[in-house]
């Protein structure tokens, strides 16, 4: 037996039309699941890439107002839900003595609020059959403070404790929950600090690896949190940095 499989496993991912969670949408039907794409945007490109079944699920996760309905359809489509990859997320940049409440709170919703109680209304349907496994995107601002970015270091921190505190919570019962911390990698989320020079130079000069980390670097990790092999490891926010935190 193959413990990274996933044939016959439904899984859910947010935020999977572009960058780390189409990456991860495609890693985990490459390990044989059925996903479910959830996002405000297009999955035309994602379906695409996806050799095996897929669904998409158009819903803005700005509110919790589309959150059953993520479940519902789901299960409607496939009847279980295995997987649940809270992986959509936004960023807003400006000095903290600036700071709008508007940039505090879309932040918060839809990286920190959506993340719970999507979370919740998915183990609902775990708990009561003792298995899932749920993996949350957090960020290395979950480990360190950043600038500029204090909604987003508020989020990715609140994001990594949760993940501890749904583990403590629902270990005992079959659901595993995790995260993964992404590095620098490549995507629109960070396409604003690759373009200017000096901090793009200073995060390269940083990562002991030397380069900025690939979307489908982060689908390995979220495969193995996803798969049998990791069913002993809970609560864990693993870090895919390039080496940025060992430094
Ligand atoms: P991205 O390319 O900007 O993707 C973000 C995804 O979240 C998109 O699919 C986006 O959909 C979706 N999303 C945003 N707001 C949404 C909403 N209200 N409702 C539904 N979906 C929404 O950035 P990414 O780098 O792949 O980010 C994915 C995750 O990784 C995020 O949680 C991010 O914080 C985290 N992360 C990224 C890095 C990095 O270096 N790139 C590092 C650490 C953590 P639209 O395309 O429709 O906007």
């Amino acid at each position: 037996m193959n413990p990274f499989d996933l044939t016959g496993k439904t899984a859910i991912v947010t935020g999977a039309n572009t960058g780390i969670g189409q990456a991860i949408a495609v890693g985990l039907a490459q390990a044989g699941a059925k996903v479910a794409l959830v996002g405000r945007s297009d999955m035309a490109e994602t379906r695409a890439a996806i050799d095996g079944e897929s669904l998409e699920i158009r819903a803005d996760l700005s509110t919790t107002e589309p959150i059953q309905r993520i479940v519902d359809e789901t299960l409607a489509w496939s009847g279980q839900i295995d997987i649940l990859v809270n992986n959509a997320g936004i960023i807003r940049r400006d000095d903290a003595i600036d700071f709008t409440e508007q940039d505090w709170d879309d932040v918060i919703n839809v990286n920190l609020k959506s993340l719970f109680f999507l979370s919740q209304a998915v183990a609902r349907h775990m708990l009561p059959r003792g298995s899932g496994k749920i993996i949350n995107i957090a960020s290395l601002l979950s480990f360190q403070g950043g600038i500029r970015i204090p909604s987003y270091t508020a989020s990715k921190s609140g994001a990594a404790g949760l993940t501890r505190l749904l583990a403590c919570e629902w270990a005992g019962q079959g659901v595993n929950v995790n995260a993964i911390a992404p590095g620098y990698i490549e995507t629109n989320n960070t396409a604003a600090l690759r373009a200017d020079p000096e901090r793009n130079a200073a995060i390269l000069g940083r990562i002991p690896a030397g380069y900025w980390g690939k979307a489908e670097e982060i689908s390995g990790a979220v495969t193995f949190l996803a798969s049998a092999a990791s069913d002993y490891v809970h609560g864990v926010v693993l870090p895919v940095d390039g080496g940025w935190l060992a430094r």
